[in-house]
């Protein structure tokens, strides 16, 4: 049995991790300040024995004497709406919740991964994004709240690394979805299930030719477990499915499978909002020996299944 921190376990992602790494019979503790997760997500978990929630903010250090092997650092508001309602503390979040929990690691001697994301390479001028592309980052935009303090978030976890030979892994997350996402973050899938679902207009920001990679909630899961339990290997490494979209066509697709008449409508682009975003994989496929089998249809059909069941 390994005893496994995860903070932000109470977010989207978090809730996933901490229930799969349950089931295959390890310890959790499981750390949110539930800024942007929510305590309904760990329901059930709860109660098992193995399963410990602590209110806590990453941004401040956090102290215990509980044996730790494996860090999975989560803990950030993601969706632009959720990470840009107060800009300071989401860097906050990044930065010194990366210095407080690497301490941990380094006192533990324990591996630590950090989900890092696409959003390292801002708005792409290179397609797909290998793991070298360095990114085209706008550092003073309404998004760099989020682009510099993860693309910091890395440079640290590099750093105790090179310092303390910490055993870190970076993982670079692209567009991930799935049941328990948030209703009312503001994200594509959920906004767009939702309205469908309501009979409500689909709000397409710009003219809908932009694009994104949708990668299924458990395959991002299965890539992330994996890359923990590689030796030797630290990262960047990206994490998601290469099947690129518009943002039309995924209304499109959701509109056919929740049989919804609801009309198209289009709304300003927000400031800095990446025009392609699209992962090269190769490296998961040789690292992790494995590649994302949930094809959109499948995990859309889940996924409105899901908010279906909560509307
Ligand atoms: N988007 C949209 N309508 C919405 C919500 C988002 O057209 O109701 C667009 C958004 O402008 C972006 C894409 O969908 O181009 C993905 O947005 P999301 O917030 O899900 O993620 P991110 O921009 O971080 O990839």
């Amino acid at each position: 049995m390994k005893h496994i921190l995860i903070t932000g376990g109470t977010g989207f992602i978090g809730c996933h991790l901490c229930s799969r790494l349950i089931g295959e019979g390890n310890r959790v503790l499981c750390l949110d300040n539930c800024y942007s997760g929510t305590l309904t997500n760990i329901k059930g978990l709860e109660k098992h024995p193995n399963f410990r929630f602590v209110h806590h903010d990453i941004s401040k250090p956090f102290i215990t004497d509980e044996k730790i092997d494996e860090i999975y650092n989560l803990a950030c508001p993601a969706s632009p709406i959720a990470y840009q309602k107060d800009p300071i503390f989401t860097t906050k979040t990044c930065v010194f919740g990366a210095i407080n929990v690497l301490e941990l690691a380094k006192k533990n001697n324990a591996k630590i991964l950090q989900a890092s994301t696409s959003e390292v390479y801002g708005d792409p001028i290179e397609s797909p994004q290998k793991e070298t592309y360095k990114g085209n980052v706008n550092p003073i935009g309404i998004r760099s709240c989020y682009d510099e303090g993860k693309r910091c978030a890395e440079s640290l976890f590099f750093d105790y690394h090179r310092t303390y030979n910490t055993d870190i892994r970076v993982v670079r997350i692209f567009n991930t979805y799935g049941p328990k996402m948030a209703q009312d973050d503001g994200r594509v899938v959920s906004n767009f299930i939702c309205q469908a679902l309501k009979g409500l207009p689909i709000t397409i920001y710009g003219q809908g030719i932009q694009t994104r990679s949708f990668c299924y909630i458990d395959d991002t899961i299965e890539m992330l477990i994996r890359t923990m339990q590689a030796n030797n290997f630290y990262g960047p490494i990206n994490i998601g499915t290469p099947t690129e979209i518009t943002i039309k066509e995924l209304a499109i697709k959701i509109l056919e499978k929740t049989g919804n008449k609801s009309s198209l409508v289009f709304e300003p682009l927000p400031q800095d909002d990446p025009t392609q975003r699209r992962p090269d994989i190769t490296l998961a496929k040789q690292i992790l020996k494995y590649e994302p089998n949930t094809s959109i249809e499948e995990g859309l059909e889940k996924t409105i299944e899901y908010f279906a069941s909560k509307l």
